[in-house]
């Protein structure tokens, strides 16, 4: 069974040589005795930002911490080989919480969703269909209370969350703009995902008089995956009565010196309301965004955009590359058909 493990508690940005592959010895079977448990086979890893944070021995809600010289734990598609679980058997496919290797022992899973729609990609269950996709619905419905017409900005917006907060923007009829760390991403924003325009923020020296050219009128929903000097710059030009979804800030998790936002005043000033939110708290609106996302997907109205690396022995790699920001896209590792 081939693991990928984490070999030493990540010092600010993680990479590549934080990690190592090895293969185990593991009996294909569930043990005797255990009656809520299921094996299964990893089909797609997903690679999500929030696993830096553990890489450094954190933990969060009901996803454990990474420990050092153990494989790593994250979201992911699945085939159930074996189950003693009432709620699973053997050929289901499932997304959730699983382990980076080839083969998993799932004892009481709590977080596994199984798949009905099978006529879409299954590697859209770790993006569009899965968490990612969840964190993108409750973010911009029900924190941002979104109307036509308005203007929404997204950091970020060519990443795994961000590029669909954009089309469901604009399948509202607001105009959105998105910001990204290259030219590459910026064009896929502007010239496939449909963003009314796009820039890279690492060429503007100044993020206040380039977001002042893009929104001469100001920001009504800000879609936050950033922090940092993004969101200080985006507070002095939200509109009154704005709202800001913090979903993440990226910007902030491997940097040991943060710098502190200046302009949180504006808050009050403007009546702002900005609300963090993680999508764990949605999850009883999972079938109401399936009935809504998949006839989009179906229908070719959304696109989803997908980074996709072959093989566990490239799990290193994978992460290290999303880390410093070179994924384009929802970032998986595929390590079986
Ligand atoms: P992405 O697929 O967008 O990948 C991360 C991207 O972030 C990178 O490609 C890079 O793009 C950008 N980035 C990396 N470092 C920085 C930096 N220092 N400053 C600015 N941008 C940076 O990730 P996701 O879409 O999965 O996640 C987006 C955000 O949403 C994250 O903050 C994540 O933690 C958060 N999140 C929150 C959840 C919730 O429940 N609240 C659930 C899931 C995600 P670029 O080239 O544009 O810089």
């Amino acid at each position: 069974n081939k693991q990928l493990l984490l070999k030493n508690y990540a010092k600010g940005l993680p990479n590549e040589s934080d990690f190592v592959v090895k293969t185990s010895t593991i009996k294909l079977e569930i043990p005797e005795g255990c009656d809520d448990a299921v094996l299964v086979k990893n089909i797609h890893l997903s690679c999500d930002p929030y696993l830096s944070l553990f890489m450094k021995g954190g933990h969060f809600s009901f996803i454990p911490g990474s420990v050092r010289l153990q494989p790593i734990v994250g979201y992911g598609v699945s085939k159930v080989i074996d189950s003693t679980h009432p709620s699973f058997n053997k050929g289901d496919i499932v997304w959730g919480i699983t382990i980076w290797e080839e083969y998993s022992l799932i004892k009481s899973p709590r977080s596994f969703y199984k798949i009905q729609d099978t006529d879409v990609p299954l590697s859209y269950y770790t993006g569009i269909l899965g968490m990612p996709g969840m964190t993108a619905y409750a973010g911009f419905y029900e924190i941002c209370s979104p109307k036509e017409g308005e203007t929404v900005f997204i950091s970020a917006a060519a990443g795994a969350v961000g590029q669909i907060v954009g089309q469901f923007a604009k399948l509202m009829g607001c105009y959105v703009v998105g910001s990204a760390g290259s030219k590459d991403k910026v064009d896929l924003l502007k010239n496939k995902l449909g963003f009314d325009d796009a820039f890279n923020y690492k060429e503007e020296h100044d993020l206040n008089s380039a977001l002042k050219r893009y929104f001469p009128n100001g920001i009504d929903i800000y879609f936050e995956n950033v922090g940092g000097k993004m969101l200080d710059a985006v507070l002095l030009n939200m509109r009154l009565n704005g709202r800001i979804s913090v979903c993440g800030m990226i910007s902030q998790y491997n940097n040991d010196n943060v710098e502190g936002v200046k302009n949180l005043f504006c808050l009050a000033t403007k009546q702002i309301c900005m609300k963090g939110f993680a999508n764990s708290f949605y999850y009883h609106l999972y079938p109401k965004y399936l009935e809504m996302v998949l006839p989009l997907i179906r229908e070719g109205k959304i696109t989803y955009i997908e980074d996709i690396a072959e093989g566990l022995e490239n799990g290193p790699s994978a992460l290290g590359e999303l880390f410093a920001g070179h994924n384009i896209g929802k970032k998986i590792v595929t390590v079986s058909s």
